[in-house]
């Protein structure tokens, strides 16, 4: 029988510096051994130059390095880069990266799948198969990382979790890869510059509050109204906008900080004064944004992104009641990276 191998980036700083400890060695190999594996995303022990090659054996020996492999890789004709991820166990996810003149931005994904069942969102139609590890997420980030210092001379500044899956549904490990991500071992990104999107799930947001979290809060609202949210995002019977709402009062009374609603408009869905009306309502809870993103096409005829002018009356009304409001132009659609295309169609 041979004995199953560990991932050792599963491992934390302080379980690998023990490892080293148990096995006769110094407590520091560990922080060397840490950093070959996150700042420096080495793929092999091989790569650890200033690891003698009896401690490299010995590691090999006893663990994996498993890494993620960017399989396939598209340009849009806007800059945006998608990029399809084969994971360890051969499973796909895509990661965009989104550049301006002065920024870069990655979308990352958080679950292989989604078990959500957005009624316009094309990851819904895969079934989740399971949660991204934090190496995982972490790997699509340093990636993107690389692939914006190659093409656009400068350094990621801005993560998103909008890409598959639902983030919240994956709290542990996300929250461990932001740590990563964060420190200054990993990327040293500044939480302020990260993003976690959720579709809305109360208890979760409550505890990101509880767990005193620095990143920001995005909430994909789409609609103010219980009976059209649970119409296009079918959980909402389970996390009724009540339950939402006092969520997110309980998150900002602990944090202060301000939450963005995602936001689109579907043509004779929620492009109406009452739905306008609601959404007001809404974003007067607690301090907040309004992202009106426009709607990417996932092949049906069931969703239409609503016309200039019923775009205009959301942002005009919003404005009057001093609620500030982006309208977010979307990139990446003619490779099928915008938000809520991604399907694995990639390479297909
Ligand atoms: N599950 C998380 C993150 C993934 S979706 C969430 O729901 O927030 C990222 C964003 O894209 C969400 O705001 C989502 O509502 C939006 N989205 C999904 N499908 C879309 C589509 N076809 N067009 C435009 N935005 C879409």
């Amino acid at each position: 029988m041979t004995l199953k191998k560990k991932d050792i980036r599963a491992l934390t700083k302080e379980e690998l510096r023990d490892f080293f400890v148990e096995n006769g060695d110094k407590a520091f190999r560990g922080n060397q051994v840490y950093e070959w594996l996150w700042s420096k995303s080495a793929h092999s022990f091989e790569a650890m130059t200033n690891i003698s090659l009896q401690t490299r054996e010995m590691l090999e020996a006893s663990f994996v390095i498993n890494h993620i492999k960017v399989d396939d890789m598209q340009r849009s004709s806007d800059g945006t880069v998608k990029n399809a991820v084969k994971l360890h166990d051969g499973l796909v996810v895509e990661s965009v990266l989104i550049p301006t003149d002065t920024r870069t931005t990655a979308c990352v994904s958080s679950q292989v799948g989604c078990s959500l069942d957005c009624k316009f969102c094309a990851t819904a139609r895969l079934k989740r198969m399971r949660n991204l590890n934090p190496d995982e997420i972490y790997d699509q980030v340093a990636a993107i990382n690389q692939e914006s210092l190659l093409y656009y001379n400068h350094k990621l500044s801005n993560i998103v979790f909008m890409g598959m899956g639902e983030p919240l549904m994956n709290y542990k490990n996300v929250l461990a890869s932001i740590e990563k991500i964060t420190s200054p071992e990993g990327l040293g990104m500044s939480p302020k510059r990260i993003t976690v999107s959720t579709s809305g799930v109360p208890k979760m947001i409550r505890k990101l509050a509880d767990d005193g979290v620095k990143f920001n809060l995005a909430v994909s609202l789409h609609s103010a109204i219980d009976e059209v949210r649970t119409r296009i995002m079918p959980f909402n019977v389970n996390f009724p906008l009540k339950d939402l709402k006092e969520s997110l009062e309980y998150w900002y009374e602990k944090t202060q900080r301000a939450v963005t609603y995602e936001y689109v408009v579907w043509e004779g869905i929620n492009d109406n004064r009452e739905a306008i009306r609601a959404l007001v309502k809404f974003c007067k809870y607690i301090p907040s944004k309004v992202n009106i993103i426009e709607y990417n096409p996932i092949d049906d005829g069931e969703f239409q992104q609503a016309s200039k002018k019923a775009i205009s009356d959301y942002v005009s009304v919003l404005e009057m009641n001093d609620i500030v409001v982006n309208v977010r132009r979307s990139r990446g659609k003619d490779i099928d990276a915008a938000c809520g295309q991604l399907a694995n169609k990639s390479g297909n």
